[in-house]
């Protein structure tokens, strides 16, 4: 599908849930996809993107943000502590901030370079043991510790359980920022954007539904 469809697709998943278009930001997922079509996305007129590695994306945005004006960068995978100060530097948003480890070295730096980027909480809502993410019962501590540090905590992300319907965890996500005071939510995929976006999501994050399959490699 491309990107004009998608983008009717948000638009018409907010209008039927009762909300402003608006308040929904389309994250195009670019990890893995060739330059090709990234580079036609950028050419439509789209400037959110999401990479889920730092490596990855220190090695074709830096490039594609000075031929393109306006773009805005958002890490939406794991980040290890010795990339945080790289990842920093490149991302506008990290949304995977999910152990204190990482909050302490993220408000190391942040103290040193005197900013930081928006920053949103990965809560592991399927209590999966490989997932990463604080535990459903741990946020609420974890968010006010973070606080603590002076972190710019918008909001929470999620990846529900692939086998599970996701309602129920956008539903647990949704809930755990609103009794924290958190705006930003960011979950739904290709596969169930739309029920994202009837519980509120704020950010979805979509990659194969905009650029195609991705060729593994
Ligand atoms: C790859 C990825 C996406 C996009 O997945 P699609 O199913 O291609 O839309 C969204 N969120 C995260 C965290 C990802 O790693």
């Amino acid at each position: 599908m491309a990107l004009s469809d998608i983008e009717a697709a948000v638009a018409a998943a907010a209008r039927q849930a009762g909300r402003d278009p608006a308040s929904v930001r389309l994250i195009a997922v670019s990890k893995v996809q060739p330059l090709d079509r990234v580079t036609a996305v950028l050419d439509a007129g789209h400037r959110l993107f999401g990479e889920n590695r730092v490596q990855e994306a220190a090695g074709k945005w830096p490039d594609l943000k000075a031929r393109y004006d306006g773009v805005e960068l958002h890490l939406i995978g794991p980040l290890q502590t010795n990339k945080a100060r790289q990842a920093m530097e490149l991302f506008d948003a990290i949304h995977t901030l999910d152990r204190p480890k990482l909050a302490k070295t993220l408000a190391r730096l942040a103290q040193e370079a005197g900013a930081c980027p928006d920053l949103m909480i990965q809560v592991n809502t399927g209590e999966e043991p490989q997932k990463a993410g604080i535990l459903p019962g741990d946020a609420d501590a974890f968010i006010a510790e973070a606080r603590a540090m002076d972190l710019p905590v918008r909001g929470l992300m999620c990846i529900p359980p692939v086998e599970e319907t996701p309602s129920l965890h956008f539903a647990l996500l949704a809930k755990i920022a609103a009794r924290n005071g958190l705006d930003a939510l960011s979950m739904g995929m290709s596969a169930d954007f739309e029920t994202a976006i009837t519980f509120g999501a704020t950010h979805v994050r979509i990659g194969s539904a905009i650029f195609g399959e991705r060729v593994p490699g």
